[in-house]
């Protein structure tokens, strides 16, 4: 999806309050946002959030920062990634570590805040590279991502929010499967145990886009009894409007 832009990888804007922070700048998060209407300014963000260090979730997390703190003049904002990302073959490039306030090391069942937006993560992912899914506390909601990683028994337990934002990559699980993602079959035992009052899918690998996302949303939807959304691209999501 990533290499060849069938689907847009930038990531996801979350605003609260004043606070904005911005998750998994993948490849075109800049554009997308300075394109998007209205125009999300990269200046007002107050964080950059790396749920973990593959390329379709950092891509643009360099100029992401440039654009947060003005081209590096103004030393703003907070960093959040996993340990891996910023020392061992690090993605975010030494000199524009340098241009943030603050960077957090995301770790195993901690509680982080900025500005207005609580959020903590739970047990590390399983996943190539450090990974983390977050919980987000923005009264009155909760809001769960469950980014990358292969499936495990707890991890259901791990993610309660009313919304939760699911990264589904395969239609159908493969046995020993090299690259570590969720599919269709684990969504479903996900949500028939959390039972989120909206779930909605992203993240689609090929064999989930050749079945149409929103038709596999559709029939998820039927079959759980729960409100299951696909993901286009520049959705935009009122967390109040959440009944
Ligand atoms: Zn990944």
């Amino acid at each position: 999806m990533v290499i060849k832009q069938l689907r847009a990888s930038g990531g996801v804007w979350l605003s609260v309050g004043k606070t904005n922070l911005y998750i998994d700048p993948g490849p075109g998060a800049l554009v997308r946002c300075l394109n998007s209407k209205p125009r999300l300014e990269p200046s007002t963000l107050d964080g950059i959030l790396l749920s973990h260090k593959h390329l379709d979730h950092s891509g643009d997390v360099n100029v992401m920062i440039e654009a947060m703190t003005d081209g590096g003049f103004k030393k703003r904002g907070v960093l959040f990634a996993p340990n891996d990302a910023l020392e061992e073959d690090p993605v975010v490039l030494k000199y524009v570590k340098g241009y943030v306030e603050k960077v957090e090391v995301l770790r195993e069942n901690s509680e982080y805040r900025i500005g207005e937006i609580h959020f903590s993560t739970a047990k590390r992912h399983h996943h190539r590279v450090e990974t983390y899914g977050l919980n987000f506390k923005i009264s009155p909601r909760t809001i769960s991502f469950i980014t990358d990683t292969k499936f495990f028994p707890e991890l259901p337990n791990l993610y309660c929010g009313e919304v939760l934002v699911i990264h589904v990559v395969r239609l159908k699980p493969i046995g020993d499967e090299p690259i570590d993602h969720l599919s269709v079959e684990d969504v479903k035992t996900i949500v028939k145990k959390t039972k989120p009052k909206l779930t909605i899918l992203t993240h689609f690998g090929m064999t989930m886009i050749r079945a149409k996302p929103w038709v596999v949303a559709d029939e998820l939807e039927k079959e759980l009894g729960l409100k299951v959304l696909a993901a286009s691209d520049g959705l935009k999501l009122d967390l109040k409007e959440v009944g």
